[in-house]
């Protein structure tokens, strides 16, 4: 953080405040040349990578649509809110620890389903009905068997 009265770039927190409305964080600092005093408002960035479709086509990363996709399959559930809450965000640190620069969809829709499976199956399983698409019952029932025998 640069010092706005003599442009050095050490400053000391001496204070952090609450968390704003925006995500950001207010904080206190002291330049470590001149001894003046400023607040910051600081953002978290977290960095996604790419995401590569299926067509080959790019696009951000957009976390909104990994939530969309857990809340279907958490559908009815009791507690769905803290469920689907704590599978994003594992879902979110894998993204984040495993991908740099670029992820395929594909790659993000097999953590998906690697974190649900061994959380909740039935969730599991709806999460895999449409993202695999299966187009009969059988499907349906030939994944629940693989499930089924790993037991
Ligand atoms: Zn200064």
């Amino acid at each position: 953080m640069k010092c706005p009265r003599c442009g050095h770039l050490e400053s000391k927190v001496t204070d952090t405040r609450a968390i704003l409305h925006s995500g950001s964080v207010r904080r206190r600092r002291m330049c470590l040349d001149c001894g003046h005093r400023f607040f910051t408002n600081e953002i978290v960035c977290e960095e996604y990578p790419t995401v590569i479709k299926r067509d080959g086509r790019e696009e951000g990363f957009d976390k909104k649509k990994i939530k969309i996709g857990l809340m279907k399959a958490f559908k009815k559930c009791i507690g769905v809110e803290e469920r689907v809450e704590e599978i994003y965000k594992k879902v979110l640190a894998e993204v984040v620890s495993a991908y740099v620069d670029k992820i395929k969809s594909e790659a993000i829709g097999s953590i998906i389903m690697e974190i649900l499976k061994a959380s909740d199956q039935v969730a599991y399983l709806r999460f895999a009905s449409v993202y695999k698409n299966f187009e009969t019952a059988d499907d349906f029932a030939c994944e629940f068997k693989k499930i089924s025998s790993k037991e």
